[in-house]
């Protein structure tokens, strides 16, 4: 099974995945736990590239196909092995990320973002992906609380496209309700882990 995990920064996300993955190992799961941009050698050094690698801003159009760059070498070598082999994946962040940050404004649309994901990774999609949805102002302070050097160094973004980019999040949830789940990330980290668990339900029978 392949598990994605999605929202904005200061969401939890990363905390989650963790959680996830050691409540489906206690079950008995073998778990495979990564993350977009990244996740092989090579998709880490376009990693680099995407957050620090350039003198000057990369165009809008390069990101995007970076992005997709990186998630094809991740599907190649590290996501569609591990499917094969018939364990889990957990992601923490994946083509949904690309179609709620790279589209928007003047940048791509949708519809460019499934075609290079086709190209790249022949479209391979998350069986099941939660969004962790958090009030602006709890999501801008947790964000503040930790000094992270990632946040934002991928083109000087303000908090009206981080409100866009969330509304994206919650209207793909609307438009796909049995492939992604909204979650209210206000809670606790365990009533949260439990509410993931409760949504896989039917994959674990
Ligand atoms: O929160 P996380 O560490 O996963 O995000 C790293 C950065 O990469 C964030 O600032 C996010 O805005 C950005 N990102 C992006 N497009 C993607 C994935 C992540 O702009 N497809």
């Amino acid at each position: 099974r392949f598990i994605s995990l999605e929202g904005g920064e200061g969401t939890g996300k990363s905390t989650q995945v963790k959680a996830l993955a050691s409540a489906l190992e206690t079950k008995g799961y073998k778990v495979n736990v990564t993350r977009e941009p990244g996740g092989t050698p090579g998709a880490e050094v376009i990693r680099d590239l995407l957050l620090s690698g350039a003198d000057e801003k990369w165009h809008m159009r390069t990101e995007a196909l970076l992005f997709a760059a990186a998630r094809a070498e991740h599907c190649a070598k590290l996501i569609r092995p591990a499917l094969d082999r018939g364990e889990w994946v957990i992601s923490d962040r994946f083509i949904d990320s690309s179609r709620a940050y790279q589209t928007g404004g003047d940048q791509l649309t949708d519809r460019e973002i499934m075609a290079l994901h086709e190209v790249g990774s022949g479209a391979l999609m998350p069986d099941r992906t939660f969004v962790l949805d958090l009030p602006e102002a709890v999501a801008a302070k947790r964000a503040e609380a930790r000094d992270r050097g990632d946040s934002d160094r991928i083109g000087g973004r303000d908090s009206a496209y981080h409100r866009s980019v969330m509304q994206r999040f919650r209207q793909f949830a609307a438009d796909e309700p049995d492939r992604i789940r909204l979650i209210d990330a206000s809670q606790a980290v365990e009533p949260i882990t439990e509410l993931l668990l409760q949504n896989l339900g039917d994959m674990m029978a």
